[in-house]
């Protein structure tokens, strides 16, 4: 499905009907600031169409997870944080700590990151 649903937390971020602190805009995606921040730099890039998750939206083959990796380009470099890395995470399925059922991808920076994440 690449419809809007009435029942998506994002969709209505998208259609304006739940406030967010948007950050940038491009014809196909939104980016906005994480409502639970887990570093100085935690905003979330999310198709304007509704996908449930990244496999979902690389299966459509429809270029949007190029647009979301460009504009993640764009934004760790209005944040400042392209140079020292960050990271873009995509969580897929309830093991993985996916909560919203909307793709979107985590773009984290501004700290040291650890590896193998929690
Ligand atoms: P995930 O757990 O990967 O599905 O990520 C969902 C993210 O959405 C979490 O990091 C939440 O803090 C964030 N979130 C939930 N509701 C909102 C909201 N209204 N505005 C901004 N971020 C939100
Ligand atoms: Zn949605």
């Amino acid at each position: 499905m690449t419809d809007s649903r009435s029942d998506c937390l994002f969709c209505k971020i998208v259609t304006g009907e739940v406030p967010a602190e948007v950050v940038r805009e491009g014809e196909r995606t939104v980016a906005f600031r994480d409502i639970n921040p887990q570093a100085p730099t935690h905003v979330l890039i999310i198709p304007r169409e509704h996908y449930r998750d990244v496999v979902s939206a690389g299966a459509a083959e429809v270029g949007i997870l190029d647009e979301i990796a460009r504009e993640a380009g764009e934004i760790a470099r209005a944040e400042g944080v392209a140079e020292s890395g960050y990271r873009l995470v995509f969580n897929t399925g309830p093991a993985a700590g996916q909560t919203v059922f909307h793709l979107h991808g985590h773009l984290l920076g501004g700290r040291g990151l650890e590896w193998p994440p929690g």
